[in-house]
């Protein structure tokens, strides 16, 4: 029998009445009876609770215990992870800094950027401008290029000499290889992809909410009992912390990696690809999505034709890119790009929910759909219900004959 610091099913035999109820109710068939009374076998039970409601009697009482790995009060502040791109910040930093912030309010605790980079002192000021109250910087040559060992190692090192209560990451390549890694040698939860944060006013734990089951549920989660609490958010997901001219900067805590921390079995040899005028659906103010109301790859010419009018990108539903019609790194919505546009016009999408979380924090979105009863009508700010082919050739003709109103 488990004692009352342990979870598990208890038996009170002087109450069982031996009816045999509980028996059919246990789906794992975890429960028999021994001399008259039930008896269940803790090695099978999944503690799922059914036979409790069961029994008449009340002499089933499930024990459900959350034990703590740690104590929740040695840990305090959050941390933001500041990823750097080609000696810059990566702009997701400071949309982590936004959240960061204010969690950190919510918990009266400071909030840290955590910088792992070939750099010095003089280039952390965007970090406190975009609201960080201290970095703590390790800077090393070392650390100029991402490798999975040394970065892990040194966190790791860091989140254990300061105890942070939370640390945030960018949902990046860098982030997507980094924080799993640093969550395992910690030994805590890591909840990916989070598009909403926020400090549980009761226990004070961080309620982690991302979407689950293919976009279809939003689930929050929850790490009670080990710390720190890790995160991370895709880019464009939160809103950048506003920049504040008065606190260009702070406290800088300074790490020396040592030759411990910075080994690693692996050799890079890194090729950096800048395409010229490449794509880059992040930076543009104005995306042009088509779906599978396009009817195939020829009707991408058509937008491409809106794209050019509007100064804009073309993009695409997961439906068009499974197809074949146009290339994956178009693809926008769950399992492809975040992106938040001035202008979002969306061409025979439907507006399912794995692609609207790609693009609901455009500005302004216009839906052109021959189905008025279409999902993405309930997303956009203008819908056009018609055919999208009479309809886009009507929007460039008049763009391009300057008779816009
Ligand atoms: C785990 C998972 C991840 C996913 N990730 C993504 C993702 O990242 N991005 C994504 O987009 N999807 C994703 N999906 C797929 C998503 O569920 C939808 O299937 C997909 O978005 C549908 O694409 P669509 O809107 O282009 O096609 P449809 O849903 O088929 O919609 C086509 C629309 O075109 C309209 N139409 C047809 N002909 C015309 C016409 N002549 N004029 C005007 N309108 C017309 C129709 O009325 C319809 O509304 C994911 C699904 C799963 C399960």
């Amino acid at each position: 029998m488990p004692d009352r610091n342990t979870s598990g099913l208890i038996i009170h035999e002087e109450r069982c009445a031996g009816c045999e109820l509980c028996l059919p109710a246990c789906p794992f068939g975890a429960l028999s009876m021994r001399g008259g009374t039930a008896s269940v076998d803790q090695s099978v039970c999944t503690l799922c609770g059914a036979c409790v409601k069961q029994c008449p009697a009340g002499a089933i009482e499930l024990i459900r215990t959350s034990r703590m790995a740690v104590n929740p009060g040695d840990w305090s502040g959050v941390w933001v992870y500041a990823e750097t791109v080609d000696d810059a910040f990566h702009p997701v930093v400071f949309e982590l800094l936004g959240a960061g912030a204010r969690l950190a309010r919510s918990r009266g605790a400071v909030l840290t950027a955590v910088v792992l980079a070939d750099m010095d002192e003089s280039r952390l000021s965007p970090l406190f401008l975009h609201g960080a109250d201290r970095v703590i910087l390790a800077g090393h040559p070392e650390l100029s290029l991402y490798r999975d060992e040394p970065f892990a190692r040194i966190l790791v090192r860091l989140v254990r000499t300061y105890r942070p209560e939370i640390v945030l990451a960018g949902a990046t390549t860098v982030g997507r290889a980094l924080i799993p890694r640093a969550a395992t040698m910690l030994g805590t939860g890591l909840t990916a992809d989070c598009t909403g944060l926020e400090i549980d006013p009761e226990t004070g734990n961080l309620l982690q909410t991302r979407p689950a089951f293919g976009g279809n549920i939003m689930a929050r989660i929850v790490c009670a009992g080990h710390r720190p609490q890790m995160a991370t958010v895709r880019p464009r997901v939160m809103e950048a912390a506003p920049i504040d001219p008065g606190r260009a900067g702070g406290e800088i805590v300074r790490f020396e990696p040592g030759r411990e921390d910075l080994a690693s079995r692996l050799v890079i040899d890194s090729v950096l690809r800048r395409q010229e005028g490449g794509l880059n659906l992040n930076a543009s103010d104005v995306i042009i999505a088509g779906g599978r109301g396009l009817g195939g790859p020829d009707s991408f010419r058509m937008l491409a034709d809106l794209a050019e009018v509007l100064g804009g990108t073309v993009a695409a539903s997961r439906a068009a890119v499974d197809a074949g019609w146009i290339s994956a790194d178009r693809q926008i919505g769950q399992t492809g790009k975040t992106v938040a546009p001035k202008l979002y016009v969306a061409v025979g999408i439907s507006g399912a929910v794995q692609h609207v979380v790609g693009m609901s924090s455009a500005e302004t979105v216009i839906a052109i759909d021959k189905n008025p009863s279409a999902p993405i009508f309930g997303t956009a700010d203008i819908g056009l219900v018609g055919d999208l082919f009479e309809i886009v050739p009507g929007l460039i003709r008049r763009y391009r004959e300057g008779t816009f109103a």
